[in-house]
């Protein structure tokens, strides 16, 4: 069973992840977007770390749904709203208990991307964080770490893709050939469910 703490892990760890990566983040996002990913993620995530510090939230459900408001209200960006909803929605489906399962998690992630789906309107193969997100959710049952590995190879996939949604949707043919951004930083936070789930 995983508890609140587990969940304060996994978003420190995140946050630590974004750190190190933002500049890579930014650079992704400068041939395709407008140079600001890492820099986002990073005010997103050092406010989840403070604001998380700052608040009692006891449970895995009220850890997730405090970082995920957080998130909406502190990234002026697409992927705030984006992730915010992610956390938000996995917050809500995992409900007020001390202790969730790892197959209660699994079930509650499905639903968060659903609802990041739902949200942007994108679907796989169009070159976004859902590249990263839907392959990882359906390795979940494999295991923590098959589901970062999946996310991993899903944003080496968005390469070749074509952007539809998004500021790189704006470039067409020429969004061809570059890595997605939102889909690396999706990796990175599957990466640190993984490392604190091991
Ligand atoms: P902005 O594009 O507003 O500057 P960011 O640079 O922080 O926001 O995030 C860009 C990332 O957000 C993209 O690389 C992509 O993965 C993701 N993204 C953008 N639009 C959508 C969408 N409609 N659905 C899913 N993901 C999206
Ligand atoms: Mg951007
Ligand atoms: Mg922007």
């Amino acid at each position: 069973m995983r508890d609140a703490q587990f969940f304060r892990r996994w978003m420190t760890v995140a946050a630590a992840a974004v750190e190190r990566e933002a500049d890579r983040l930014t650079e992704l996002d400068s041939p395709i977007g407008d140079a600001d990913h890492g820099s986002n993620l990073l005010r997103g995530f050092t406010a989840v770390r403070a604001a998380l510090e700052a608040d009692s939230a006891a449970s895995p459900g009220a850890v997730l749904t405090l970082a995920g408001r957080t998130l909406i209200s502190t990234v002026g960006g697409a992927s705030g709203p984006l992730y915010g909803t992610l956390l938000r929605r996995t917050g809500k489906e995992l409900g007020e208990a001390a202790e969730v399962s790892d197959d209660a998690l699994r079930k509650a992630l499905y639903a968060g991307v659903g609802a990041v789906a739902q949200l942007g309107g994108a679907a796989p193969g169009d070159k976004t964080m859902l590249d990263a997100l839907v392959p990882a959710v359906a390795e979940l049952g494999t295991s923590y770490r098959a589901a970062a590995d999946a996310a991993e190879n899903g944003a080496r996939a968005t390469v070749p893709m074509l952007a539809r949604k998004g500021r790189a949707s704006y470039l067409g043919e020429r969004s061809i050939g570059h890595q997605d951004p939102g889909a690396t930083s999706a990796a990175l936070l599957l990466g640190a469910l993984a490392d604190v789930a091991e």
